[in-house]
């Protein structure tokens, strides 16, 4: 087997495999040694290779001995998550951890394939409502659905694997929610009882994220939004716009939503308070 063909086999897992796994697929011992020799593969420890550009999460993963799972693989696909610090690792129900230079893993021991390279995002979503509870499992569920990533099928995938009390999350999701903030804001207001409109159209302003009672516009300014001048002109004259209709715009940042909710719900529940 060529080089270039067994770069291709490992590529196709992620980036990561064995050497037995390459040898099943027809590659001699003498082939991966030449992969080797021509930079073609490098050995991340022995009987574990891995293509030139692999990620550096998925090698983490390999040496620790199993597949990027949980929070490190959403964030990986590009899905919304709150805490993506540590890297997850799926270790399958009977792994072997192994040390390594540098570890901060974080062991995942559900049912599943066993293997390197990273886990699909159905099993992902369901490790994360395991592993950081349901508000950060919301929030990435809905970025997933935003983003395109899951189909029906995998939705109820997902579901089916969740306990009662975590499947009303997923019931209460929806596709349309532009940021992981805007998912926070909702589930915790749906938990206090207080009932919201979401991404509503309001002539002369334009789309707002939530409105609350009949009059009060929130909305939650994401940490990808720089703020630059032009972008706060244009807040401004939103605002304006919606104070001549009667409507009170509340604002909230990612500093304010994620470390400093108290204020945050001091703030909608006074204002809702002055309105009635
Ligand atoms: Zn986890
Ligand atoms: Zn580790």
């Amino acid at each position: 087997m060529y080089p270039t063909e067994i770069a291709a086999r490992i590529d196709a897992r992620h980036g990561v495999a064995r050497a037995s796994t390459l040898r099943m697929a027809g590659a001699s011992a003498r082939d991966i040694r030449r992969a080797l020799v021509t930079g073609s593969i490098w050995k991340v420890r022995p009987g574990v290779y891995a293509t030139p550009d692999v990620s550096a999460d998925i090698v983490t993963a390999a040496r620790h001995g199993g597949a990027l799972c949980c929070a490190s693989a959403l964030a990986q696909l590009g899905v919304w998550v709150l805490d993506a610090d540590a890297i997850h690792v799926a270790m399958g129900p009977h792994g072997r951890q192994r040390e390594h230079a540098g570890c901060a893993c974080i062991p995942h021991w559900d049912e599943g394939a066993t293997g390197f390279g990273r886990v699909d995002i159905v099993r992902a979503l369901v490790q994360l409502a395991r592993c950081q509870g349901d508000e950060a499992f919301f929030a990435a569920f809905e970025s997933a659905w935003h983003r395109g990533l899951l189909s029906r099928r995998d939705r109820l995938a997902v579901r089916a694997r969740l306990d009662a009390r975590q499947r009303r999350l997923v019931d209460a999701a929806r596709s349309d929610s532009e940021s992981g903030l805007e998912s926070l804001l909702r589930i915790r207001l749906l938990r206090m009882g207080i009932v919201l409109r979401c991404q509503v159209r309001i002539r002369t302003v334009g789309r707002v994220d939530f409105v609350v009672g009949d009059r009060i516009i929130l909305e939650v300014d994401g940490r990808e939004n720089h703020d630059g001048e032009s972008h706060r002109h244009r807040d401004l004259v939103r605002d304006a716009n919606a104070a001549a209709l009667g409507y009170r715009t509340l604002r909230f940042d990612y500093a304010l939503v994620i470390h400093d909710w108290p204020r945050v719900e001091r703030a909608i529940v006074g204002a809702l308070r002055r309105r009635a």
